[in-house]
Order: C-alpha cells, then structure tokens, then sequence
C-alpha cells in the first residue's frame, strides 16, 4: 500500500485562481506518487510534492510567498519522518528557493531540528543551496496594497503540505510557507514546529495550514496524530481537533492526514483548501478545490 496526499492553503481563493491551484496540487501529488511507485521512501515523496508547490507562484511557499511587514519574503518549512521521530526545520529563512530541501538538510546533516534566520541562511548557502528572490510582481502588488490600508489580508491562502506512506509502511510529512501577510519580522508560525503545523509518527503523518498562533498553543498536529494512534480514523481525529479549536479559539484551519493502512483525512474549516491525493487504492490522482 502506497499513499499521498497534498494540500495548498486554507483561506479565500479567488475564483479564478481555482482551477489552477487544483491543477497545481494535483501534479505535486503525482510527483510524489512517482518517486514511490518505483520504489522510492515517504520522506522523498513529500520532499519533492512541497518542492513542486514551493515553485508554483500561485501557493504561498517559496516562490510566491506571501511578503511581511517590511515587504521581504520570510519562509518556514519543515519535515520529519514517522519511523525515526527525525525532524528538519529552517524558520525566518529569505532568500532561497526550497525552503523545504534545506529542512530536510537540517534533518540530515545536523543535530538539530530547527535553524532561525540569517543563520539559517548561512547553513543554506555552506550546503550549496544558491541566492534566489522568491518575490513575484503579483505578490509585491498585493503586498503593497495590504500595506497602503495597513492589513494584511487574514483570509489570504496560506502553506502547502504533504503527508506520505511507502511501500515499506513509512509515514512522512512536510509542511512549508510564507506565513501570514504583512506578519512581523521574525515572526515564526506553526508550520516549522513539530507537533503543532507538522507531525509524522509511526503510525500517523499530518500537515496543517491556518492561523499558527493557535496551532503553535493547541499542537494541532500532534493532538490529531495521537488520536489516530488511539484508533480513530483520520477524518474523524482531524474533525475532532478542527471542532475543538474552532469552539476554543474561533480558529479556522485545514488539515491532511494519513494512518498507517493508507485511510486519508482532508478536512477543513475553511471556505477553500485545494487538495489532492492518491492511494493504492485509487485508479490515478484526485483533485479537488475543497472537501
Ligand atoms: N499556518 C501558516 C502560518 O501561520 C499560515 C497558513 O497556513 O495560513 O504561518
């Protein structure tokens, strides 16, 4: 049994910008499936379907991030793998391409989990990952309205994520983002954190996309991965956490997840979250805009 499922932000998406981001979930998806139809591990599948999104100017990840306070693109990612617990994460990175390959650098080649800002960087650029601006023309003309009318737009589409099960029955999620618009700098969201935007055991991977605050005080992905390590399905645990947090906190997020046996949850509170997903028992990848 093989599976994947990804996801482009929750929040408002423009109706003309749907079919797009359908189309865009639906080929990152499929890249994933690729890599472990022959063969290949869960964490190489959700590093490569987050890498697709992350160039995709449409998402908010890498290219086409949304912009903070100051106007600069400052990017959170991280992966972590269920059979081993290990986690890579950089925060308040600018100025790279894939956010998500240098996490899961971080996991790989260091012995931490987390690595903030310029120094961040610096580790990027010592492992050979070369300078790159992620700010689009699009996003800058967003950015410069929210600026003009000093909001930023809460409701704008943020992260993308992936969760994956490979042949060998390993999980693995990945999560990355520009965070909220016009956030302060230094600003750090939910998605670089293990356990509240990204979690993977061995039994349950979960990406998160909605408002990190809440995620970072509820660790959303780690409450939703331990009920489905008590045996709820997917769907239900996410539904579970997404109501808690809703009544607690007025907090509208979305979520995907994954068990061992391949069962996939895609919930969301949100008006939009595209998805997308393919498991062993499906005919090819499904997208769709929202649930
Ligand atoms: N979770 C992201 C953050 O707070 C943004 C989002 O998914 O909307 O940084």
């Amino acid at each position: 049994m093989i599976a994947i499922a990804v996801h482009g932000g929750a929040g408002h998406w423009a109706e003309d910008e749907r079919a797009d981001a359908e189309e865009g979930v639906r080929a990152a998806a499929a890249a994933g499936w690729d890599l472990m139809a022959v063969g290949g591990s869960a964490l190489d599948a959700v590093t490569a379907a987050v890498a697709a999104l992350e160039d995709d100017p449409l998402f908010n990840a890498g290219t086409g991030a949304v912009l903070n306070a100051e106007g600069a693109a400052e990017l959170d990612a991280s992966v972590m793998r269920g059979d081993t617990l290990a986690s890579g994460g950089v925060t308040c990175i600018r100025r790279v391409r894939n956010p998500i390959l240098v996490a899961r650098r971080v996991m790989e080649s260091t012995d931490c989990v987390l690595l903030a800002g310029e120094h961040a960087l610096a580790f990027a650029r010592e492992q050979g990952f070369g300078d790159f601006d992620p700010v689009t023309p699009r996003r800058l003309a967003r950015w410069a309205a929210a600026k003009a009318k000093q909001q930023g737009d809460a409701l704008v589409p943020g992260t993308v994520g992936a969760v994956a099960l490979d042949g060998d029955g390993r999980l693995a999620a990945a999560t990355s983002t520009g965070g909220r618009e016009l956030k302060r700098p230094g600003r750090v969201g939910d998605s670089p954190i293990p356990g509240a935007g990204n979690y993977a055991s061995a039994r349950a991977a979960v990406s998160a996309t909605g408002w990190g605050e809440f995620m970072m005080r509820t660790a959303t992905a780690k409450a939703i991965a331990t009920r489905i390590e008590n045996g709820e399905s997917p769907a239900s645990a996410a539904q579970a956490v997404l109501e808690e947090m809703a009544a607690r906190f007025a907090a509208r997020i979305g979520v995907i997840c994954l068990d061992a046996q391949g069962e996939i949850g895609i919930v969301h509170g949100t008006e939009g979250m595209p998805h997308a997903w393919r498991s062993s028992r499906d005919g090819g990848v499904l997208a769709r805009f929202s649930a």
